[in-house]
């Protein structure tokens, strides 16, 4: 499904014109002839690009942009500004209203196909990390708004890479001063590599006649490296190529730029390019922020019990691939409810706090630790020699005992133990009867007066 494109014209047959051409290239077209009716219908209807034509009565293309990109609800969407082909200050003044590209009148189909076509790939990029970012406890949404309006860059760096020195020397000044980002440059795809693995870069700019004679190829590389996998890159047209221009798009570069190059016009897209590449960061962030969120538990940091039961599944099932053993230790601080009592609830945290602490360096590395609840514990152990896991519990056991916990800033220090049960996964045992088996053994290290560690019934 390519996208909903919303057309923005007050003349009907420009709409119909441009309906023709997105409707034939399957995408679900929808209209609006001013800019009232393109606020409320982005707001209702979610297109994945908006089509805004400049000149309209009443609020003009600009004003709509700009109250696009200020309103949370719209910000995210991409805008391209139609504007006639000969005024350049359009063009700047809608991308400085945070319009994220412009087409000139008359199109040509195919920059307007691919730019449409890379415009709506990014968006639904976007839509997709908003969404998996959702529940994050992430910065506030005044971030987003300030990220889609920045004027400037102090945190961000960008490669230029062209044969061409002096030119490009001067444009990295430029954008320097404009931008307030830094700039490095580049006069051969050897030394832009050695500069990408050092330094790594928010956006690259890429000189159509290259050393290697071959841009697009540098493109896909750049986008290919860790280091700069998110960046923007931009291809600048030295021979003013259209064909290799349309390609780059269609290969995943964010935008091209004409020679000679418009400072003001490189600026303005630079900026564009660098925002849409900051806001993609931050919903990754957010992302990652709720994926980590979703599998921990925020007091002790281990992960949660939901996490540790569907891992428990996936590795029981390589270890029957693998015929390895795999063992599981359940643990419950004893009379944790007394220490509560005593210390208060904010000590007996710090005690979890400290408990996990103590446990999480005397397993090993590759073992999960979770927490189950309240102030019970797992700690599932795959590729272990059943013999191991004993003298693990014990180490684990003995450690919690001694020295004392210190969680205060005074000097006093309470006693604190654990009672342990472990047990081995044996053939055909499911998740449900290891973790069973495990439990009654920990219940039996209580009955048999805490503190200590039991090894589980054979099944
Ligand atoms: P036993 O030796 O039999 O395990 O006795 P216990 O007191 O440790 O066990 P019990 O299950 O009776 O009490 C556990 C207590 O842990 C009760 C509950 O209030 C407390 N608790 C549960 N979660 C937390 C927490 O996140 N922080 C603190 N401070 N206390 C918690
Ligand atoms: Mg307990
Ligand atoms: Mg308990």
């Amino acid at each position: 499904m390519p996208g909903r494109v919303l057309i923005v014209d007050d003349v009907a047959t420009n709409r119909l014109l441009l309906k023709n051409r997105l409707s034939n290239a399957y995408y679900d077209v929808i209209e609006a002839a001013d800019g009232l009716e393109t606020l409320d219908k982005a707001r209702s209807m979610e297109p994945d690009i908006i089509l805004l034509d400049v000149m309209m009565p009443g609020i003009d293309g600009f004003e709509t942009c700009r109250r696009l990109k200020s309103d949370l609800r719209t910000l995210h969407i991409p805008v391209v500004m139609l504007t006639a082909l000969d005024k350049l200050d359009d063009r700047v003044e809608g991308l400085e209203a945070g319009a994220d590209d412009f087409l000139s009148k008359p199109f040509e189909d195919l920059a307007l196909m691919s730019r449409v076509a890379s415009l709506t790939r990014t968006k639904m990029l976007v839509d997709e990390l908003s969404l998996r970012g959702q529940s994050a406890s992430a910065p506030a949404d005044q971030t987003m708004i300030d990220i889609a309006r920045a004027k400037t860059f102090e945190g961000s760096s960008v490669l230029i890479v062209s044969q061409d020195a002096g030119a490009v020397g001067l444009l990295g000044e430029q954008l320097r001063q404009a931008l307030k980002c830094k700039t490095e440059i580049a006069t051969s795809v050897d030394d832009a590599q050695a500069l990408i693995e050092f330094l790594g870069f928010d956006a690259v700019i890429i000189g159509e006649t290259l050393d290697t004679g071959d841009p697009l190829r540098f493109g896909s590389m750049v986008r290919a490296r860790p280091e700069t996998r998110q960046a923007a890159t931009l291809l600048m047209l030295e021979n003013n190529d259209l064909d290799l221009a349309t390609r780059a798009l269609e290969l995943g570069f964010s935008d091209y730029i004409a020679c000679p190059v418009d400072t003001v016009e490189l600026i303005a897209r630079m900026r564009s390019m660098l925002r849409r590449k900051h806001y993609a960061d931050q919903l990754r962030h957010r992302m990652r922020l709720t994926m980590v969120e979703a599998v921990t538990d925020p007091l002790t940091g281990t992960y949660n019990r939901r996490y540790a039961s569907n891992h428990l599944d996936r590795l029981i099932e390589r270890a029957r691939l693998n015929q390895t053993d795999l063992a599981v230790m359940m643990l419950d601080i004893d009379r944790f409810k007394r220490i509560n009592d005593t210390f208060g609830h904010a000590i007996g945290d710090l005690v979890l706090q400290e408990f996990v602490s103590r446990l999480a360096s005397n397993v090993r590395e590759m073992d999960l630790v979770s927490r189950m609840g309240g102030e019970e514990f797992m700690v599932i152990m795959p590729e272990i020699e059943s013999g191991l896991v004993a003298e693990i519990a014990e180490r684990v056991r003995a450690a919690t005992e001694a020295p004392e916990f210190h969680v205060d800033t005074t000097d006093e220090t309470l006693p604190v133990t654990v009672s342990i049960g472990y047990a081995v996964l044996q053939a055909e045992e499911g998740p449900e009867g290891l973790i069973d088996r495990a439990d009654q053994a920990l219940y039996k290290s209580k009955n048999e007066g805490r503190n200590r560690v039991t090894l589980a019934n054979a099944a």
